[in-house]
């Protein structure tokens, strides 16, 4: 029988009682061994990982966060060494969730497969590309031929039709290609680019970030990007893209009065930013809920606990939004409502969630500043 589900959730960016995204790290098995991997993917499957039924509850859970429903996203290690895939798609996707998938650039992701997942409900595909050439991504994912079987799964999607997202890192090794890469990117039928900029943490301990400078033109790029490209752009752990997307349109807004032209907005899907534990919540392989998969703190397990509970009412949960416990100079910016910092990049620096985020460049007063007001997307 299907759970009870409750009353409609939430107004737009009020992350309280559902996250905007749910992410299942259904399997750590995984053929490549990238540089950045935040999952230390191994090459077999774990013996203790959460089986189909285990899959199906934690489904009814997702869904029963009420309405609208989070989106839904399998990831890995390669989610396609999963044989039950198929099924847990059709299981999510009956259930009335939007359920997409982040196949690893192997041979795993055929068409056929694709196909499948394609007729089981599928809505969305997310491939990682990192570098323009198959010389610079293979060096990034430390796999000869992972571009070239990127492409197929690029070349499926389109051709079946499947709502396509690349997923790139930005990162010390990346960012001399990155223009590259927009260009690259630009030339695919996608629905969206999203960026993640990286965090210390697993493999990635041993890359280097991009410095806060150097972050803020890369942002600054996006939104300039986002005006004349069709598709979305979003950024993970850089939250501070909704401080430079609010400053850069509030300049426009000015210039625009002036003028009769309608001004190209940036697509976004949140009026604010998406980040661990608020709006975001990760379950790892062995079921263990997270504010994020960059901010590895299990705050209990889908096995014993429930998923709705743990996002709502756990203390470290409810802290991550709480604008009011952020510290340093995230505490005192007057963007903490729509940014509020990575919180995965503060504890991976500092030992502390809650602590400022360091790859930022603004520096409020030493005063608080009062806070910005969320902005609905269609009203920027
Ligand atoms: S200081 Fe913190 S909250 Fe303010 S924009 Fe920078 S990262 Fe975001």
């Amino acid at each position: 029988m299907a759970p009870p589900r409750e009353p409609p959730h939430t107004r737009i960016g009020d992350f309280t009682r559902a996250p905007f995204l749910v992410i299942w790290e259904v399997t750590r098995a995984c053929a490549l061994a990238c540089v950045h991997c935040r999952a230390d993917a191994i090459p077999r499957r774990d013996s203790r990982e959460l089986t189909t039924e285990e899959g199906y509850r934690l489904l009814d859970r997702v869904r029963a966060f009420g309405d609208p429903p989070p989106l839904f996203v399998l990831t890995g290690g390669d989610p396609m060494r999963r044989p039950d895939l198929a099924r847990l798609v059709g299981y999510g996707s009956e259930l009335g969730l939007t359920v997409a998938l982040t196949p690893s650039g192997t041979a795993a992701a055929t068409r056929a497969r694709l196909a499948e997942l394609q007729q089981a409900g599928l809505s969305r595909v997310a491939v990682s590309l990192d570098g323009p050439t198959p010389e610079t991504h293979d060096a990034f994912r430390r796999v000869r031929g992972s571009y070239g079987w990127t492409m197929r799964i690029i070349d499926a999607a389109v051709d079946l039709g499947l709502p396509l997202q690349i997923n790139s890192t930005v990162s010390r090794m990346t960012l001399p290609y990155l223009s590259e890469m927009t260009e690259r990117v630009s030339e695919l039928p996608i629905a969206l680019w999203a960026l993640f900029f990286l965090i210390q943490t697993g493999r990635g301990a041993a890359l280097e970030e991009v410095t806060a400078e150097e972050c803020e033109r890369v942002l600054t790029d996006l939104y300039e990007l986002s005006l004349r490209v069709p598709f979305g752009i979003k950024t993970t752990e850089a939250p501070q893209f909704h401080r430079v997307i609010w400053t850069r349109e509030h300049t426009r807004a000015a210039a625009d009065t002036a003028s009769s032209a309608p001004a190209r907005r940036p697509q976004l899907r949140s009026p604010r930013a998406v980040t661990d534990g608020n709006g975001f919540v990760f379950v790892d392989h062995v079921g263990n809920i997270c504010p994020s998969g960059f901010l590895p703190l299990p705050r209990g397990n889908v096995r014993t606990a429930d998923l709705c509970e743990v996002y709502r009412a756990d203390e470290v949960f409810r802290r991550l939004r709480d604008p009011d416990a952020l510290l340093g100079k995230c505490r005192r910016c007057r963007f903490r409502g729509i940014c509020g910092g990575s919180r995965a990049r503060a504890y991976a620096a500092t030992g502390d969630v809650m602590a400022a985020d360091p790859l930022c460049v603004y520096e409020p007063g030493p005063a608080i500043e009062p806070m910005i007001p969320l902005t609905t997307p269609s009203s920027l």
